[in-house]
């Protein structure tokens, strides 16, 4: 992911950046606040952040270092490990597949749905093994597909669902936010997601001893040092039962999270307007495909296209940044990359399809319509 490489350079060209952090004069107070108070660790802010997003989702949240702690120490609390295997699509963030290899698990690489992107649970079917313990579906761009099917997937052969909703940060599915239903969520609040603390992310959960585990391992695996740190204490005298690590969150980012959660259904709404205005601006185009996301419930994260038969990808790329247009690709498909290599794999048939036509183009609240009325124009008349 781009997380805003060469900004400076492209923003002084004016480019339309594919994504970037969207902060105003509430955060800069926030964190100014934090640090004359000259305690960067965690206590009040974070405490209050994880307050304010369990309001949210009407279920404990716990709040890490980034989105791929928050992955990592969820499946650690599910159990798994060592010998076991999770069901993941190959089309994700490396994040995800990095979470799982973290703990000792094998990521299987899955194929998904042509419609939407995400994970396709017939094809993960065919996948499961003596050892498959969990899956964790990818909510790709912000959309969840049919979760309810993949719950029941889930169900019907004992795996663990750890949702991995970095993308979905606002989506609501059946009338109710993701996190607040199912399993175990987890959340990112990179520069970039939908909304950002710096770094940062959360578990989300009202599995009381997944929430334990996340609290204590975030610690070093200190038992009930959460406690103590909330009450401006630390705990001296301890003891540790597991591998833990040091992926607690810093009251410096947890204030940057406080603001842009105040400041969400704002940037919300923007990312829908702008993913809606993009469709109506795409559509009728005869090799441009556009996801059918609901804008009405999904918060696009990216918003992507599929330009069919598209020959060059990189020269378009480079055209429209001539243009001043950054675009991206989401994602590398995993199972193509050294390290989750596996030669006995089936074909992932749509995810190779699919993979090297895949285009995302800039979505941020600070992105105009008139912004994306230009990039349209000009993607239409580099294709034609
Ligand atoms: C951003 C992201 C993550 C990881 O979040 P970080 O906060 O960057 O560690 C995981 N999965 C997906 C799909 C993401 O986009």
């Amino acid at each position: 992911m781009a997380k805003g490489v060469n900004a400076d350079t492209e923003s002084s060209r004016k480019v339309i950046r594919l994504s970037k952090s969207c902060v105003g004069e509430a955060e800069k107070r926030a964190v100014m606040g934090v640090l004359d108070r000259e305690f960067f660790g965690m206590g009040a802010e974070v405490k209050q952040f994880e307050e304010a997003l369990s309001e949210f989702f009407g279920r404990p949240a716990v709040c890490v270092v980034n989105g791929t702690a928050a992955l990592h120490l969820a499946l650690q609390s599910c159990g798994i490990g060592r010998g076991d295997e999770v069901l993941v699509p190959s089309l994700t963030y490396v994040a995800s597949f990095q979470a799982i290899s973290a703990t000792g698990a094998k990521p299987v690489a899955c194929d998904v749905d042509p419609k939407t992107l995400v994970l396709d649970w017939q094809d993960a079917e065919q996948r499961i093994t003596p050892n498959t313990r969990a899956v964790m579906p990818v909510h790709y761009a912000g959309d969840v597909g049919e979760l309810d099917g993949i719950y029941s997937f889930a169900r019907m052969n004992g795996l663990r669902v750890i949702e991995d909703a970095a993308h979905a940060f606002g989506t609501t599915y059946h009338g109710r936010r993701v996190g607040s239903f199912g399993e175990v969520a987890c959340f990112s609040f990179d520069g970039i997601k939908n909304i950002t603390s710096g770094e940062g992310g959360c578990v989300v959960t009202d599995d009381e001893a997944v929430l334990q585990r996340v609290r204590d391992a975030r610690l070093l695996g200190v038992i009930n040092d959460t406690d103590k740190r909330y009450a401006g204490q630390r705990s001296w005298d301890f003891d540790v039962i597991e591998q833990g690590w040091r992926y607690h969150m810093s009251d410096l980012m947890a204030a940057i999270g406080l603001e842009q959660l105040q400041r969400f259904p704002e940037m919300a709404a923007m990312r829908q307007k702008l993913a809606s205005f993009y469709d109506t601006c795409l559509t009728g185009h005869a090799r441009i495909e556009h996801f059918a996301h609901d804008y009405e419930v999904v918060v696009p994260h990216i918003y992507v296209i599929r330009i069919h038969g598209v020959r060059d990808r990189e020269a378009l790329r480079s055209r429209l940044l001539e243009l001043g247009i950054q675009t991206g690709v989401h994602y590398q498909p995993n199972h193509m990359l050294t390290f989750y290599h596996d030669s006995e794999i089936s074909p992932l048939v749509v995810t190779d399809m699919v993979t090297s036509e895949l285009l995302s183009l800039p979505l941020h609240p600070d992105v105009t319509k008139h912004d994306v009325r230009y990039i349209c124009d000009q993607l239409i008349s580099a294709l034609d």
